[in-house]
């Protein structure tokens, strides 16, 4: 089944993406420079910058860049003057997304900030930073918790919050799970079972990356 998902993904993205969007060579780079393959796929990124282009977003916060594949589908969704802040734990991955932007026209709109994310977006708190208009959590999956709290410090009514990979094969539902993940997503799901100004939904995803799926969230 998982053959079919993948082919289907590839039907999809050579109907759906022209040859201007196809980002191979940058998931590609990222691979020969030795990153984890965590990126989202083609789809998923056309999907995220679809909701971003919905939203009209002008200001988006990523937390988790990776090699910034998702990043410059977002910088793609906010031309041609809005801004991405995505926030890397790693060194490397962030040199790697640099180099990534760098080959586009796209890396005047993106601010990489490296260190722990709840470092970071402690900052943006302090500092006052404007809302966001949209948020894509793509990180460590144990923090999701802290991560949509403090992101929704950093939102105003209307701010889409996207978080992936919150299926996990369906281990989501598995509360005799000894995977930290899985306990992560878990604990958002409580957390945003307590929220009455936050309106969340999820959706299963099945394709290249597996069995999977996304939460999202809008405040109200
Ligand atoms: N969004 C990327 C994409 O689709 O192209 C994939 C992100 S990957 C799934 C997760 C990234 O989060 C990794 O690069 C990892 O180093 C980073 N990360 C993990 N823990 C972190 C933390 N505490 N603070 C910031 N980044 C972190």
């Amino acid at each position: 089944m998982e053959n079919t998902w993948s082919k289907v993904d590839d039907y999809i993205q050579r109907k759906t993406q022209s040859r201007d969007e196809d980002l191979q060579h940058v998931l590609d780079h990222n691979r020969e420079q030795g990153l984890p393959a965590i990126d989202v796929s083609p789809n998923e990124a056309k999907f995220l910058y679809t909701l971003a282009k919905m939203k009209d977003a002008k200001r988006i916060l990523e937390i988790g860049t990776l090699g910034g594949f998702s990043t410059i589908w977002l910088a793609k969704a906010v031309q041609p003057e809005g801004k991405v802040i995505t926030l890397e734990i790693n060194p490397h991955h962030a040199e790697v997304a640099k180099a990534n932007l760098q080959n586009t026209s796209l890396d005047h709109l993106v601010e990489i900030k490296l260190g722990s994310a709840h470092a970071s977006l402690e900052e943006l708190i302090v500092s006052k930073e404007e809302p966001f208009d949209f948020v894509f959590i793509d990180a460590d999956k144990e923090s999701c918790v802290p991560y949509f709290q403090a992101v929704l410090k950093l939102s105003k009514r209307g701010t889409v919050i996207v978080t992936d990979n919150v299926i996990r094969n369906g281990e989501l539902i598995n509360k005799e799970s000894k995977d930290t993940g899985v306990a992560g997503v878990r604990a958002l799901f409580d957390h945003l079972a307590t929220l009455d100004h936050v309106s969340s939904t999820s959706l299963q995803t099945v394709g290249s990356k597996g069995y999977d799926g996304f939460s999202i969230s809008i405040v109200e």
